[in-house]
């Protein structure tokens, strides 16, 4: 049966589907294509080219070859691109909402706000672009003078996964592009659409051609590598699983590379005795819900004061029975599909393991639907503190339940993990709040609030959720090196 609209035919075919290198649309040296899915579907829906290590060293070359004009380029003119594209995003975002919900499954009114967060991203670096500034002083002991003046670091790699196609692209490239670095974009396989559609603004907007390349690919670490370890790269920056984060860290070790890397996550969410349970409820729904539950910060353990959890579990429950599933272009759809197989299966694996130690479902906790990969939104009460669930990302729309019984208890129940990216906290007890936002061990908390995502604020975590932060004031720092000039001044 044929399921793509004649609108949604439309939209696809509007994304160029080449390579984006040195400002020019081409098929990869090999000529192989990549096929993109429909989550929601299996249907293949189109085909991109799919790049070959030597199209990612063309677009190295490309970057390389950009760089010094581009550092030199007015950081004014920058920042007209940047809020140009951050312009025409937000002019287009109906068909870029509609375009990644096909490649991704989320709803359309999630996709739109991932655009909306992504072009923000733009937009805030584009009033940051003319901002960065250095220092001039007098030595302490007089004599001399210092000056520091901020450099962007050159070209740089991005890696960026599938769960938000463009804002994790955007989060990188805006702070890049304002820093006056170049760059080469691999796009997860499963969603090229995206970027490629964003690539096609950037050009529009005036981006000077070698700024930025983007190249997907079906051989990620065979592309990857020798751009890692060739002495021209400067910077990667990487979103994704902490597995593969590791391999890449040790890779850079070669050229000592400056590296970023935004990981894997397992966010505690916290729910004190004497909490607000209706706003903990609607934290816990945002917290969960928000991409299918595919997020880094998805709240991953719910840990709950034993007063309060028969009660929170069941109200968060009739939430989550309501939410409707289906295919995210549909009307009404709150719910779409994970996003392949693989990621279906490793969640309902996670499930049974909970449920064979003892947990029940309160709601959900199976797969779902005839075609496509969907799974239920899922609670699941009384999970025995050894579940695997507990300790590993589920990416998937389940929330497993437990209790704790005092402050420190719910403290080392939440700090027992690799992970550090975010926890969330509910209380309304100031001083409560505070001691255990100081003793938790994560780059962010969300305090009495299901979302921490905020272009003006740093994102990024500790252990092996990754280090550096994107967004912020800090966010442009990672593209920018310090020099410092020592002046004789008898
Ligand atoms: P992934 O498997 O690590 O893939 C991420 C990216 O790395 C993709 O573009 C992938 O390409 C590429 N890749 C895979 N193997 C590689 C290799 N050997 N060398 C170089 N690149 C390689 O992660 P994912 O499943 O797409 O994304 C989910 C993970 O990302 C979760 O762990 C999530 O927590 C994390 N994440 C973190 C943040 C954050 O800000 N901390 C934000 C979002 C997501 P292919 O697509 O071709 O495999």
């Amino acid at each position: 049966m044929e399921t793509v609209s004649d609108r949604e035919q439309a939209v696809l075919s509007a994304v160029p589907t080449g390579l984006f290198i040195a400002g020019e649309w081409r098929e990869s040296r090999s000529g192989a294509r990549l096929d993109v899915e429909d989550p929601a579907t299996g249907e293949v829906l189109t085909s991109v080219a799919n790049a070959t290590p030597e199209d990612g060293m063309d677009a190295l070359a490309a970057a390389v070859d950009a760089q010094q004009a581009w550092a030199e380029t007015a950081p004014r003119s920058r920042g007209d691109i940047l809020r140009g594209a951050y312009e025409a995003i937000m002019d287009r975002i109906d068909d870029l909402a509609l375009l990644m919900t096909l490649e991704m499954g989320k709803a359309v009114p999630e996709s739109k706000a991932e655009i909306t967060y992504a072009a923000e991203f733009l937009r805030w670096f584009s009033e940051e672009a003319v901002r960065v500034a250095g220092r001039y002083s007098m030595a302490p002991a007089g004599g001399s003078r210092l000056l520091t003046m901020k450099q962007p670091v050159g070209p740089c790699l991005f890696i960026t996964p599938w769960n938000f196609p463009m804002a994790m692209g955007t989060r990188k490239i805006g702070p890049a592009v304002a820093a006056g670095c170049t760059m080469v974009v691999k796009p997860a396989t499963e969603t090229p659409l995206s970027m490629l559609a964003l690539a096609s603004i950037f050009a529009e907007a005036g981006l000077p051609a070698g700024v930025l390349n983007v190249v997907p690919t079906s051989s990620a670490g065979a592309l990857s590598e020798p751009l890692i370890r060739d002495p021209r790269l400067r910077k990667l920056s990487f979103t994704g699983s902490t597995q593969v984060g590791r391999k890449l860290i040790e890779q850079s070790a070669e050229q000592v590379l400056r590296v970023s890397m935004e990981l894997g996550g397992n966010a505690p969410f916290l729910v004190f005795d004497d909490a607000d349970l209706d706003a903990a409820v609607d934290g816990a729904v945002q917290a969960k819900m928000r991409n299918v539950g595919e997020a880094c910060t998805a709240a991953n353990r719910f840990h709950v004061h034993e007063s309060v959890a028969g009660e929170f579990a069941d109200r968060l429950a009739a939430r989550l029975a309501a939410l409707r599933v289906g295919r995210g272009t549909d009307d009404g759809v709150d719910v779409g599909p994970l996003i392949n197989a693989k990621q279906r299966d490793t969640v309902e694996s996670l499930v049974d393991d909970a449920v064979g130690r003892g947990a029940s479902a309160l709601t959900g906790g199976s797969r779902t639907g005839d075609a496509g990969y969907f799974f239920e939104p899922t609670v699941l009460a009384d999970v025995p503190r050894d579940a695997r669930i507990l300790a590993e990302e589920v990416f998937g729309p389940v929330a497993p339940v437990t209790t704790f019984t005092s402050d420190d208890d719910a403290v080392a129940l939440a700090n027992n993990t690799e992970y550090g990216l975010v926890a969330y906290v509910f209380t309304r007890d100031v001083q409560r709040a505070l001691r255990v936002c100081e003793r938790l061990e994560t780059g962010m908390v969300g305090l009495n609030a299901g979302l921490v995502s905020n272009v003006a604020a740093p994102f990024g975590g500790v252990k092996a959720s990754g280090f550096g932060r994107e967004g912020g004031f800090e966010g442009i720092e990672e593209f920018l090196e310090t020099k410092y000039v020592s002046i004789a001044l008898p």
